[in-house]
């Protein structure tokens, strides 16, 4: 790769201002400083430091977002705000997606990656992998939803879901719940409440896989999985 497009992806600046930092012999490359734009390396074999810190080059990024409301999960649109407008431009670098998709009015965890086998196996309808989401329910959940969820749910469309287990945290006019699914029907958990007569009024998504969100994180907060939590999901 060019140095120079190597130093704009890694988040110090343009190409115009990247080249000048060469200018100014910034920038060494296996010890030696370097000034030729042009120059090819390799990030991952040779060792880079710009101002004298080592270039934390990687190729895949992962990002957990608390996504907030009003914000669509995509990665561009003309009219509406995306998850990728919340992340800084060096995040932006990386080409991040999100794996998957969360309503514009549901909340908590997005996975956001450019990482396409990870993303394509979380989403892969055969390997099942659980989503828990808490919501908030207008209507009294009862145990004959908890029962049905566990067997199915005939959707609109005639379409039939996994079992899913469903867990009430607090019962009453407005019923507070846990949800896990494993799989990912368009608006899946809003449609298996209206099949059994409510409507959600409030959903965050908890967990993916292994991935859990991380409570510190505020809508809209976001950062990069640890290595831990890197291990856990592949
Ligand atoms: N189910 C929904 O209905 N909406 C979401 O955003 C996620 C799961």
């Amino acid at each position: 790769m060019r140095l120079d497009k190597l130093l704009a992806n890694s988040g110090y600046g343009s190409r115009k201002e990247v080249k000048q930092l060469l200018k100014k012999e910034q920038v060494t490359v296996d010890g030696k400083v370097v000034k030729d734009p042009s120059m090819h390396v390799d990030p991952e074999r040779q060792e880079i430091h710009v101002f004298g810190e080592r270039l934390d080059y990687k190729e895949f990024i992962y990002i957990m977002l608390n996504k907030p409301k009003g914000v669509i999960s995509a990665t561009e649109d003309l009219r509406e705000r995306t998850v990728i407008d919340l992340l800084s431009p060096l995040l932006r670098h990386y080409h991040p997606f999100p794996v998957g998709r969360l309503d514009k009015d549901t909340v908590g965890l997005l996975l956001l990656t450019n990482d396409g086998d990870l993303a394509h196996q979380l989403l892969s309808p055969k390997k099942h992998v659980p989503k828990t989401y808490y919501a908030k329910i207008d209507g009294k959940v009862t145990e004959e939803d908890v029962k049905a969820f566990a067997r199915g749910i005939v959707l609109d469309d005639g379409t039939m879901t996994k079992p899913g287990e469903l867990k009430i945290i607090k019962y009453g006019d407005t019923s507070e719940i846990e949800l896990t699914i494993y799989e990912g029907k368009f608006h899946q958990v809003k449609r298996m409440f209206e099949a059994v007569n409510k409507k959600v009024v409030f959903l965050k998504r908890l967990s993916m896989a292994n991935l859990v969100l991380d409570p510190t994180l505020k809508y809209g907060e976001y950062r990069e999985l640890s290595d831990e939590e890197l291990k856990a999901l592949k």
